[in-house]
């Protein structure tokens, strides 16, 4: 157990109110708001992640997370042609280019293409996953849907997650014609450079937990 000092703990609760609990609640919190723009309908897709709530508590004593880590506010989402914004800009360029043309191409379909999710700092994928793991209780189901900073191509500037409904939808259909492949079967978000343009997308895994 952490040892927690006196003046961490919540003003005015009795000793005997663990500031662990308080620390879960919060997570918790924090967890319901990251994984609520989790649903292809949001506009956040697999990531919102939120900054820390402004309490004294000692979790929020964390820097939030902010555009160096190319975190975006939850429900947010942005043009792929927004300049100096980490979450582009530390992107593989190739992958940018090739989400460019395929937003230039659907917006002539009439299909506005956001970015919801791209480059990831470690730190912001670690706290996706812990975030995950608070909210389904079980390290397995989390990992379907948040990979670790290791493994994940957020981190390495290899993944975009597109919004909204309507573009996801759209790039899944046409996204090929420039590369992009939908590559995990679970997330209809989720694309990568997975073909040559005008090839064809092999099969998406099934979750970010298959290898
Ligand atoms: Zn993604």
């Amino acid at each position: 157990m952490v040892r927690v000092s006196p003046r961490s703990r919540v003003a005015g609760w009795p000793a005997a109110v663990p500031v662990v609990l308080v620390f879960l609640v919060a997570l918790a919190a924090l967890a319901l708001t990251a994984l609520g723009a989790c649903a292809p309908t949001g506009p956040g897709p697999e990531g919102g992640g939120g900054p820390a709530p402004a309490t004294d508590l000692p979790v929020t004593r964390l820097t939030p997370l902010g555009e160096d880590d190319g975190y975006l506010g939850e429900g947010e989402g942005v043009s792929p042609f927004t300049e100096d914004l980490p979450l582009l800009t530390r992107m593989d360029p190739e992958l940018l280019k090739a989400v460019r043309a395929a937003a230039t191409e659907a917006r002539t379909a009439g299909v506005d293409v956001v970015v919801t999710s791209g480059w990831r700092s470690e730190r912001y994928q670690q706290f996706l996953l812990d975030a995950a793991v608070t909210v389904y209780a079980d390290e397995e189901e989390a990992a379907r849907w948040v990979a670790t900073p290791q493994a994940s191509s957020h981190v390495s500037g290899e993944a975009v997650d597109i919004g909204r409904t309507d573009a996801a939808d759209w790039m899944g259909r046409y996204g090929a014609a420039h590369g992009l492949c939908q590559t995990y079967a679970n997330e209809m978000w989720h694309f990568e450079l997975a073909v040559e343009p005008g090839g064809t997308c092999p099969a998406p895994r099934a979750d970010a937990s298959a290898g």
